[in-house]
């Protein structure tokens, strides 16, 4: 069995394998070892993937046309969608703008049969990574009794992640004491491709468009209401869920079962040291409000990607530059929209006071100035002037 590599990845969830992906792309070799096995997954989420994530998988030559639904419209309301209290952003009507959903099965399927593809990459799974060293200009993996080795360490092992401890990077974390739940309807009226977040009393009410005339829920409120919320005889959660969305959609039905996530606010005070990289949720996690936290571990795949051809095409140690502008290049975008998603969730939760004043003033002022709504959609779209080589337009 081959164990020598120029690149180890741990954790082959979403960002995982997208990372190995883009890496094998930069032309490094990879092993990509998990715990589970690849193609299985119990996450009934969707994501709202933005403009730059869908060129990323576009570049990698993964063909997602048939599984996403594209964004049309998105509306962030306090009551129902014709509400004064609003804010408003229309897309082009192809996701080219404000993005697309898609079920995170099926992108995860979708990045599997890929890896299948490619040379590059070899999977090990299930396998249960115990611990890793440095020895000198390597780093040596033990995972089920056998040993890795590699020039560089990549953590995509999630929020709890054991090379994240292992490699003493330490975090920042604030529980919310809230958790979200999600599940899929599917409904007699059309979504028409609206996004529509609903503010509710303590959290937000998301209504996201599926293909096949279905919406994703995610129910985002303190923990104790939404561990009642998922305990609620099927037929009385559809009928307080058609209330809190104002009848919109008309006659709906659950296709997927209720699950639960926590919800925290936790960022790495580093994203990578001596040989060891984090991305995705090993190295932050933010609230989902603004759907942005599997965006961002694109955008560490891809920055990561960039330092490895570089390494790779100067024939330098790919352990040491490919990690040169990483941290500093992840760590502020990631701080960005901590910060900025932490705000929203802060002002959303607030039913009156001073936070719903300035809700409702923001809302209306923002509506009111198409320069604002453009800038705002065109952060949440991860464009900007430093995007990694993947993201961008060629
Ligand atoms: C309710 C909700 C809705 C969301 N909606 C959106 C959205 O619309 N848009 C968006 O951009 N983001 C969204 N997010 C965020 C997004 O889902 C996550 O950021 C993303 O799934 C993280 O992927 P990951 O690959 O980093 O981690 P994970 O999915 O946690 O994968 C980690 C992998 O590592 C493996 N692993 C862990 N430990 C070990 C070990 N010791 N050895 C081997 N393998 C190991 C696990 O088996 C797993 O496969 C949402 C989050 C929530 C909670």
């Amino acid at each position: 069995m081959k164990t020598e590599f120029e690149i180890i990845i741990v954790g082959a969830g979403l960002v995982g394998l997208t990372t190995a992906l883009a890496c094998a792309h930069s032309g490094a070799q990879v092993a990509l070892l998990d715990r589970a096995e690849i193609t299985g997954t119990t996450d009934g989420r969707a994501s709202a993937l933005s403009t730059t994530s869908l060129r990323l998988f576009e570049n990698l030559g993964i063909d997602l046309s048939e599984k996403l639904q594209p964004i049309r419209e998105m509306l962030v309301t306090e009551g129902t969608p014709d509400s004064p209290w609003r804010l408003r952003f229309e897309g082009d009507g192809d996701g080219g703008d404000l993005g697309a959903l898609i079920e995170n099965h099926a992108l995860k399927s979708a990045l599997a049969a890929k890896i299948e593809e490619i040379p590059e990459v070899r999977i090990f799974a299930p396998i249960t990574v115990e611990n890793f060293e440095r020895i000198g200009e390597s780093i040596r993996l033990r995972a089920d009794g056998n040993d890795f080795t590699a020039k560089l360490l990549i953590a995509a092992d999630g929020h709890n992640s054991l090379l994240r401890r292992k490699a003493g990077i330490t975090v920042q974390r604030f529980d919310y004491d809230a958790e979200s739940l999600v599940t899929t309807i599917s409904h007699e009226l059309p979504h028409d491709g609206l996004a529509w977040q609903r503010i509710i009393k303590g959290g937000a009410l998301a209504i996201l468009p599926l293909l096949d005339n279905r919406s994703q829920i995610v129910w985002s409120g303190p923990s104790t209401a939404i561990a009642a919320a998922v305990q609620l005889p099927e037929k009385d959660f559809l009928t307080l869920l058609s209330e809190k969305m104002g009848g919109y959609l008309g006659d709906m039905r659950l296709v997927a079962p209720r699950q639960s996530y926590p919800l925290r606010l936790q960022v790495a005070d580093s994203f990578s040291n001596d040989r060891v990289a984090l991305v995705g949720d090993a190295a932050h996690v933010i609230h989902p409000l603004a759907g942005q936290g599997l965006n961002l571990g694109l955008r560490d795949a891809a920055a990561l990607a960039d330092g490895v051809k570089t390494a790779l095409s100067t024939g330098q140690d790919i352990g040491v530059i490919s990690l040169l502008d990483y941290d500093l290049w992840r760590n502020a975008d990631t701080r960005q929209f901590g910060l900025l998603t932490h705000l929203i969730s802060e002002i959303s939760g607030a039913k009156s006071g001073v936070f719903g004043h300035v809700r409702r003033l923001g809302m209306t002022l923002t509506n009111g100035s198409s320069i604002l709504t453009s800038a705002l959609a065109k952060r949440a779209s991860g464009e900007g002037p430093e995007l990694p080589a993947l993201m961008q337009r060629y």
